[in-house]
């Protein structure tokens, strides 16, 4: 190694330790480093990163639309997962079954790779909360439309723009 030789501070060995221990909090899942969303965060609708990146054009055009409007009234429209690799979700139903105790109950909330709408990149989760709120108010002049009951962050385009959201299910489960 070229630095090898190098002589490591005290300092800079204890920021090294520290950003190896953040990184491996969150290897590689939603909020993490893989998709380019902080950890607990949200991004932009013109952020470069795969979560949004990888969304579907059209909703994508859909949302950022939505949100030029939304900001004219002071609400700002963010990202807090958008398009998810399989593995992503993966390991967030892996997680969703520790918590909740069984795989039936944990597909209220997480799909699996298969199904998920993330994963092939016809999903966003908006926030934060006034965004949601204003979101299901007039997403449908977008298109835009929240899917489950139990998931006011969770659009999907799912009409056309000024049209009819059909009715939400109630959970990922349905
Ligand atoms: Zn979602």
């Amino acid at each position: 190694m070229k630095h090898a030789r190098t002589t490591v501070t005290g300092l800079a060995a204890v920021a090294l330790l520290g950003a190896v221990a953040a990184y491996s909090a969150f290897p590689d899942g939603p909020g993490g480093p893989a998709d380019g969303i902080p950890a607990g965060g949200s991004v932009a609708l013109d952020a470069d990163v795969p979560a949004v990146r990888g969304l579907d054009p059209d909703l994508l055009a859909a949302l950022r639309t939505a949100a030029a409007d939304a900001r004219q009234q002071g609400i700002e429209l963010r990202v807090t997962s958008g398009r998810r690799s399989p593995a992503e979700q993966q390991r967030l139903l892996d997680a969703a079954v520790t918590r909740y105790g069984s795989l039936d109950l944990a597909r209220r909330y997480v799909n699996t790779p298969e199904k998920s709408t993330h994963v092939s990149g016809r999903a966003a989760d908006i926030g934060p909360t006034d965004a949601d709120d204003w979101l299901n108010r007039h997403g449908a002049r977008y298109g835009l439309c929240q899917v489950y009951a139990n998931e006011m962050w969770h659009f999907e385009l799912l009409t056309a723009p000024g049209g009819t959201c059909p009715p939400q299910l109630p959970d990922a489960a349905g």
